[in-house]
């Protein structure tokens, strides 16, 4: 059985107290175990970190660029293989694999032009004879905790950026599918980052408590599930840290009774069922404006539904392959109990969906609900699977106060061909991201992604200009300096404030 170790400098490996089972989705067969971390694996790389920082920080921006630069080309030339890896460990299609991927490098690409976004302010002449500059400076080491669903994206989200602007990163990535963020720091090395700029360290709770427990680590960037994004970001922030903290997610897409629903259709399958709902954008709810507009959608999602072909991740064929593990499908299978349970209509039941030669295979059958309403369960917690529910809405008021008065506030798309509604939409609904005929509105690189409510603790976003703000900290220079002809004086007994009094009071400049 393979044993996927930390990827620490001078790692002497060695055996774990624990481990956890890395299952293949698709067989549902355990193919590797993970080391599960300690403080004492956390200190190692924690000292590898401090010593490799400095000098990495005082590398200047266009040489730390050019490693990104590297590193992108040698993702690209391993894209086949590290789509393989992480299909096999998450379950999610070839196609799907390499857009999880893809998705990362374009943040690596944004990462690329970081002696631009790291050029600082500057005002000539704040005062007489003052000038005042503003410059970025590196917090020293990050770390990022990072879930299953995305594990090649969502690293690069946060070590591109923490990286390129001068910081050492650990990473702690989910246990369930750790495989390809170690294969990336390997390729960060290669690239040409020094040894302890990039480290994993595998774990669960045990290690996530000691990356918000260590007082060496700067800041804390953290992606998964709602509770536990809260408590990381409480615990890390009581710690002194800097943290940002996503979470869960209950995507609400508005279907305005001119929208396109042919279009529609096609947009929801691929965004409430690709990767098997396992996604944070994944669009779980639709809720059509009128009765009218409700029975049309209906009526043309079921065998849009019903052609879907769930099969294994390396099947080309595949819509989408098997959630990540037995809990998981247990748990959206529950989902689907409590939706009948609470009077919600099931319209199509993927329970105990069986495909034949896989049949301990993860897989769900896609289900679709009618008739949700607000005050279901199932309504207000997120399900993460392939589960769409629709929640018949009288009017467009309605429409924005469903995504609005969520809890989460990760993402929402409106599907409508009326401007002004679009526009009225977009500028009231209270949710971090806005799609309009776009179903899942993830933000390009350069701009930044961050959900509301309990979508997100921490107030800075992931990546962007965002990104830059969270790796770095500012620094405001005030500068005057004495006239420098050769026959002024010279020493602070001259060079001091012209009157005495004015060296206690607080200096305006104008
Ligand atoms: P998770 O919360 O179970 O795990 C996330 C990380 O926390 C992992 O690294 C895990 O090891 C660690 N962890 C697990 N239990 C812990 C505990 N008790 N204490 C401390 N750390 C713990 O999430 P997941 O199941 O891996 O991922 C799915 C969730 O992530 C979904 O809720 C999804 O919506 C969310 N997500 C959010 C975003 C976003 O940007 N908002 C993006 C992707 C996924």
């Amino acid at each position: 059985m393979r044993t996927i170790e930390h990827f620490i400098v001078n790692n002497p490996g060695g055996a774990a107290a624990r481990t956890g089972d890395v299952f293949d989705p698709n067989t549902g067969r355990v193919q590797a175990r993970v080391l599960l971390g300690t403080q004492a694996d956390l200190d190692r790389a924690v000292a590898a970190a401090q010593a490799a920082q400095p000098a990495w920080a005082a590398t200047n921006p266009q040489r730390r660029a050019r490693v990104m630069f590297r590193f992108k080309e040698l993702v690209e030339s391993n894209m086949e293989a590290l789509a393989h890896t992480l299909s096999s460990e998450h379950g999610k299609v070839i196609a799907d694999a390499k857009g999880d991927i893809q998705r990362g490098l374009e943040v690596i690409e944004f990462a690329c032009g970081i002696p631009h976004a790291l050029k600082g302010e500057y005002t000539q002449g704040a005062g007489p004879g003052i000038d005042v500059y503003s410059m970025r400076q590196p917090l020293g080491i990050g770390a990022g905790i990072t879930p299953f669903n995305f594990p090649a994206m969502i690293p690069m989200w946060m070590f591109g950026v923490a990286i390129a602007c001068g910081n050492a990163f650990i990473l702690k990535p989910s246990e369930r599918d750790p495989s390809v963020p170690v294969r990336l720091a390997e390729l960060m090395l290669e690239a040409g980052a020094p040894d302890g700029i990039l480290q994993v360290v595998h774990g669960d709770k045990e290690m996530v408590d000691a990356i918000l427990d260590h007082p060496a680590i700067s800041a804390v960037s953290f992606v998964g599930s709602s509770d536990i994004a809260h408590y990381v970001y409480r615990r890390g922030v009581d710690a002194g840290k800097r943290v940002q903290a996503m979470g869960g997610a209950k995507n609400h897409g508005i279907v305005m009774p001119d929208a396109d629903l042919d279009q529609v259709v096609a947009d929801l399958s691929g965004a409430a069922f690709g990767s098997a709902g396992e996604r944070c954008m994944a669009l779980p709810v639709v809720v059509p404006v009128g009765e009218k507009t409700a029975d049309a959608l209906r009526e043309k999602l079921l065998p849009a539904i019903q052609s879907l072909r769930v099969g294994i991740s390396t099947d080309n064929d595949s819509h989408y392959g098997p959630v990540v593990n037995a809990a998981h499908k247990q748990r959206v299978e529950n989902w689907i109990q409590t939706g009948i349970d609470e009077g919600a209509e099931l319209v199509v039941d993927g329970r105990g969906f069986q495909l034949q030669g896989h049949e301990q295979g993860f897989f769900i059958g896609p289900s679709l609900f009618d008739r949700v309403t607000p005050n279901m369960q199932s309504y207000k917690e997120e399900i993460f699977g392939p589960v769409l529910q629709i929640v018949r809405a009288p009017d467009f008021e309605t429409a924005v106060r469903l995504p609005s008065e969520h809890q989460y506030g990760n993402g929402v798309a409106i599907f409508t061909r009326n401007g002004h509604a679009a526009r009225e939409f977009a500028a009231r609904v209270n949710v971090g991201m806005v799609g309009i005929n776009v179903p899942i509105p993830v933000p390009v690189a350069y701009h930044s992604f961050g959900g509301w409510k309990r979508s997100a603790f921490g107030d800075i976003n992931q990546h962007g200009m965002e990104g830059i703000r969270f790796w770095t900290k500012t620094k405001t220079v005030t500068q005057r300096w004495p006239d420098g002809s050769v026959d002024l004086p010279r020493g602070s007994e001259d060079g001091g404030p012209s009157r005495i009094q004015d060296a206690f009071v607080i200096p305006t400049m104008g």
